[in-house]
């Protein structure tokens, strides 16, 4: 062979070499909408050329996996992405290693490997140690606690990562399908019930036996957005005699479509509801007159769910330690405001008190009890962001799309929202 021939046979070598070694590395191209994890090269020669990760969780009490199977199995066939997962990542949540692989993941042995990927998918926020192993230039899509996560928001930004906050898809009808506060709602919302049932001497539904009839149980459920409704509909499957309450009029509507009685109609006001839906704070008028309200209906009630809540403040205090002390012997409380300080003044979040013979449950982390089905949720809710943030096969992280620019909080080395 000649020189020129055999300079020739050097470069194909070394341009196979090259596009081989891409194949296996993280490639980060500039684009002005955003940055792009793949080039074209990578794309053609190979069908599976972005890559996303699960690694386990690590929070205490935490037992939910980002992606369930069943969303593997959809990114890999819909987005042809290539999945990895730590071993032993879904066990909690009832995912054996073989179901991630029999949908086509690969499975890696350590935190170190699963971390190490262009985009990382997580329930939990990431602890200091874990964004330590999050490469530079990648994705993180996970719940972020968004107003108390100054310290991880600032170290993400310094190297250089991208972190998109779930708690943040904008409550747009476009969005439903990401939101991952929805899905785990609808979650806590079952749960409460079951645990206030369980923890209740006394059945839920109205019996006849041969000893003698059975009254049914009174349920009421303060705070009727996603968890309160779902709390509602449980309540009433359950047999129970289900009231609900809540400032805003289209909660009122629902509450009475799902057939349970409305508590205080002239404390509903047009005003109440602020943008995204959610609720705004009470004036300390409306305030007064919701206490009488509930004060007045609570006596008689044998289990009691509150969930209302006003984004970014504490709860709102709606059982007052009368309001407790008013109720009957052996009736329970199940407060699902406890991660926001709770809505009843005597719950201690995490813990469950009695007082003047009554139960207050504040459960922390609900969604994680009911961690296959919360799980499977979650891994949905993330497919349909990823097919949203994924376009001709390249993550497009666009900061002036509605729904990508709302939920970033660091990106190209900046702290946007902390
Ligand atoms: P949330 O968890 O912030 O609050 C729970 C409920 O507490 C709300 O219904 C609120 O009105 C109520 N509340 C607040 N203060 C109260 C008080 N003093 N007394 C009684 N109740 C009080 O809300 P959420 O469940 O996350 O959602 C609120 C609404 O947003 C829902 O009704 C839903 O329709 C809407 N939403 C829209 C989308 C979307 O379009 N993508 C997604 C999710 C929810």
């Amino acid at each position: 062979m000649g020189r020129v021939g055999r300079s020739l046979t050097r470069a194909r070598v070394l341009a196979r070499f090259a596009l081989t070694a891409q194949r296996h590395r993280f490639h980060r191209q500039q684009s002005p909408d955003g940055v792009r994890l793949c080039d074209e090269t990578r794309r053609a020669d190979n069908p599976y050329f972005m890559k996303i990760s699960v690694p386990t969780e690590t929070a205490p009490r935490e037992q939910r996996v980002a992606l369930a199977p069943d969303s593997v199995a959809r990114l890999i066939k819909q987005l042809k992405l290539e999945i990895t997962v730590q071993r032993g990542a879904g066990l909690r949540a009832g995912f054996r290693d073989d179901a991630y692989e029999s949908a086509g993941a690969t499975m890696v042995g350590d935190a170190a490997s699963a971390f190490d990927c262009p985009v990382v998918a997580k329930v939990q926020p990431p602890t200091a140690d874990e964004i330590g192993r999050i490469p530079s230039g990648a994705t993180l899509i996970s719940l972020m606690r968004p107003g108390q996560s100054a310290d991880a928001v600032s170290a993400l930004a310094q190297r250089r990562v991208t972190s998109l906050a779930l708690e943040l898809v904008p409550r747009i009808t476009r969005a439903q399908s990401m939101d991952v506060l929805s899905s785990q709602s609808t979650v806590s919302g079952y749960k409460a019930v079951l645990i206030g049932a369980s923890a209740l001497g006394k059945f839920l539904p109205m019996l006849t036996t041969a000893a003698g009839n059975i009254s049914p149980a009174k349920v009421f459920v303060i705070g009727a957005g996603v968890a309160g409704l779902q709390a509602i509909a449980t309540a009433r499957r359950l047999g129970g005699v289900v009231s609900g309450f809540d400032v805003r009029p289209a909660a009122r509507e629902q509450v009475l479509s799902l057939g349970a009685t409305f508590v205080a109609n002239d404390l509903v006001s047009e005003t109440a509801e602020a943008a995204g839906g959610y609720a705004r704070a009470q004036t300390q008028d409306e305030q007064a007159r919701t206490l009488a309200a509930i004060g007045n209906h609570i006596k008689d009630q044998d289990l009691v769910v509150t969930t209302a809540a006003i984004p970014g403040k504490p709860a709102p205090k709606l059982i007052t330690d009368e309001m407790v002390a008013s109720m009957r012997a052996g009736s329970v409380i199940v407060d699902l405001a406890a991660e926001t300080g709770g809505n009843c003044t005597l719950a201690k979040p995490g813990e469950t008190v009695q007082a003047n013979d009554v139960t207050i449950i504040a459960p922390l982390n609900v969604p994680s009890t009911v961690a296959f089905h919360a799980s499977q949720m979650f891994g949905r809710n993330i497919f349909e962001l990823l097919k949203h943030l994924v376009k001709d096969g390249a993550l497009q992280l666009d900061q002036n799309d509605e729904i990508t620019g709302a939920m970033m909080m660091t990106h190209d080395g900046k702290v946007l929202r902390s």
